[in-house]
This record gives C-alpha cells, structure tokens and sequence, in this order.
C-alpha cells in the first residue's frame, strides 16, 4: 500500500484535533477572534493547528506545511494562549499509548506556538511534498453548531495523494440518527474512499462511492451556507438548466465534499462572488481527492483540474465543481450556459 503510513499518521492527528474541537464545542466557550479579513477563528482552530502539525512535525520532520492559520493572537493574549494549551493537553491526554509513540506530544506552549507558525509554507511549484491543513474549516458552522471539517491532505509533486476530513457533527449515518454524529473520511490515491465512525478503529473503515447518476434532474445539489463564499443565486440557475428540483443542501466547510462522496448528495457548487477571490488550497485538497477516490470528478468552473503548484491559493483556478464522473460534463456545460447568458 502506497503512503500507508502517511495516511495513519494524517488520520491520527485528525481525530486528535476533532476531540480537541468537539471539548470546545461542548464548552460553549469558543474563544472567538476576528482576523484582519474579518473572518473568525477560535481557540479550536489554533488547538487543532497545533496538535497536527506537532504530529506530523514528530512523523515528518523534513515535510512542510501550508496551513491556515498564525500565533499572532495567542502570542499577544495570554489568556488565549493559556486556554489552547490546556485543551491541547487535555485532547492529548485521551490518546493511547500507542498513539502517542506514533505522533508524539507538544511538550511546552512555546512549542505549541512554534509548530502553529510552522503551516506558513508558501507551497508553489516545484515542491516535492507538502501538506495542506484546515485546522477547522468551516469556522462559521463550527461557531453555530453546524457543519465543520478538520482537513489535511498531502501534496506530492502538485497532486493530491492523501487525504483526511474529520466531520464531528456529521450523522455517522445520514438514514439512522441513533447512530450519532461524528465521521472520518480518508483516501489515498488509487485506493478509493472510506469513511468510519470517528474514535472507532481504522480497519473498521468502509468503502465509500457516490451515486452513479446519469439523469441529471435525479440529482441533488450541495453549497455553501455563507451567500458570501459562492453564488446562491447562479447556483440555483444551473440547478434549474440541469432540472433539478430538489432544493439545494447547505452545508459549511468540506463536508460537502464528504457528504457527496458517500452518495447524501450528488453535485458540489461553488460559483465564485467576487472576480478576485482566490480559493484557498487548505479548503480543496483532502476533499479534490476524496471525491475523485469515490468516482467522481472536481474541477473550477470551467472544467479544468485543481492547481495546487500556484501557492498557498488556487491562484489559476476559478469556482468549484464536483459531480460523478457521468454527471460533471452535464454539470459544466449549465455552468457554461449560465456564466454566458
Ligand atoms: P464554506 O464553509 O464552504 O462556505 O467555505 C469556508 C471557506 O470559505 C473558508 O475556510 C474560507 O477560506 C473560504 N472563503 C472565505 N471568503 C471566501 C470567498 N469570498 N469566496 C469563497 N470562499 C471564501
Ligand atoms: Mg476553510
């Protein structure tokens, strides 16, 4: 098995970050800050930040990592800084021994701020491997307990070759709510896609695949909750080209990509409000293959495959798309249709 090891390491440190994330969750204490572009982020954020790269840090000691977020608060705010350290101790704490010799511990809060200042690889071209980590995407369902994703996905030579979303307010199983919340979804390339209970056992994982779907107006169709990350009202025209009626799923961060991979729905849209936004490739790699590992394709908006050598953005690239492989041509030329009209 290629990057068996990679994809052990990237799953444990996931789901140590997601006990962190589900504590402050709980707490109902998320130590919310604004960031200069106005967007918020929380002590889980930070935490999360810091717990994944310490654990690859201690696997990967050579590989860099873009990541999305800074120490700067923590550095100003002891209080802050005080209330991230305790929790990534305490998430720590739960893991077993086993674990623990496999992606370490953060030994002092000086670490914890080093190895938070250690995702601000630039990426690029040319770049052997590097990973790619959203602490907790989807920060805005996290603060209203909706959807969020602790993401990381590993780079090789501008592909996508691991990746992992752990999903703490997913339905385990969308058809059976007793079944509780909680999932993580792992794929490697030319693997397929799998998806268990988060806190169960990596062998218990299950192949996941989307819908086959060759009738468009079948389908369902999956964006952003924020009106501010795509465009709702060019979304719901491709909808209507396509015939779909079902009314869209909204849904924050790259659990829409997770949610499409196991068939909860079928089309992931992402039309673009602002002509200089650039994508975010913490927000598109782990989800780019896990889509792709379950059958289907991603693309912009245009067709064309995910650039991640262009930075810490997707900089040549505009929208997302993401359907089953028989569906995404149909879904592309409605986007077309209506980008033109
Ligand atoms: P979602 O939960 O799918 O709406 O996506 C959340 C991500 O949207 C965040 O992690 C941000 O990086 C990203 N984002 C912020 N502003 C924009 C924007 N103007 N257009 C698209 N994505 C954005
Ligand atoms: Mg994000």
């Amino acid at each position: 098995m290629v990057y068996a090891l990679e994809r052990k390491i990237a799953e444990l440190a996931v789901e140590r970050a997601c006990v962190l994330a589900s504590a402050v969750a709980a707490s109902h204490q998320l130590g919310s800050v604004s960031k200069s572009d106005h967007s918020p982020v929380t002590v889980a954020d930070f935490g999360a930040q810091g717990i994944i790269i310490g654990a690859l840090q201690h696997a990967f000691p050579a590989d860099p990592i873009v990541g999305e977020e800074e120490s700067s608060f923590l550095r100003k705010d002891a209080a802050l800084r005080d209330r991230v350290w305790s929790l990534v101790k305490d998430a720590s704490r739960t893991s077993s021994a086993a674990t623990t010799e496999t992606i370490g511990v953060i030994e002092s809060e000086e670490a914890l701020m080093d190895y938070i200042d250690k995702g601000q690889f630039e990426g690029g071209s040319g770049i052997h491997r590097m990973w790619a980590l959203d602490p907790i995407d989807g920060t805005k369902g996290f603060l209203r307990s909706g959807q969020y994703a602790v993401c990381l996905a590993l780079i090789v030579d501008g592909v996508t070759v691991v990746g992992v979303i752990g999903c703490p307010n997913l339905l385990v199983d969308p058809a059976d709510e007793s079944r509780g919340r909680g999932v993580i979804f792992s794929s490697v390339i030319g693997e397929g896609a799998f998806a268990r209970a988060l806190g169960t056992m990596p062998e218990s994982a299950t192949s996941i695949s989307m819908n086959k779907l060759t009738d468009t107006s079948a389908a369902s169709f999956c964006e952003s909750v924020e009106a501010g990350h795509s465009s709702h009202a060019q979304q719901a025209q491709i909808a209507a080209k396509l015939g779909i009626t079902k009314p869209s799923v909204r849904m924050d961060s790259q659990a829409k990509y997770a949610s499409i991979s196991r068939g909860d729905g079928d089309i992931y849209l992402r039309l673009p409000v602002s002509a200089t936004y650039e994508e975010k490739i913490w927000d598109h790699a782990s989800g780019n293959l896990l889509v792709t590992e379950a059958g289907g394709i991603v693309s912009d908006m245009y067709g064309n495959p995910l650039n991640f050598t262009q930075g810490r953005t997707l900089r040549k690239n505009k929208g997302i798309v993401a359907a089953c492989k028989e569906l995404h041509p149909k879904v592309i030329a409605a986007v077309q249709a209506v980008l033109e009209g």
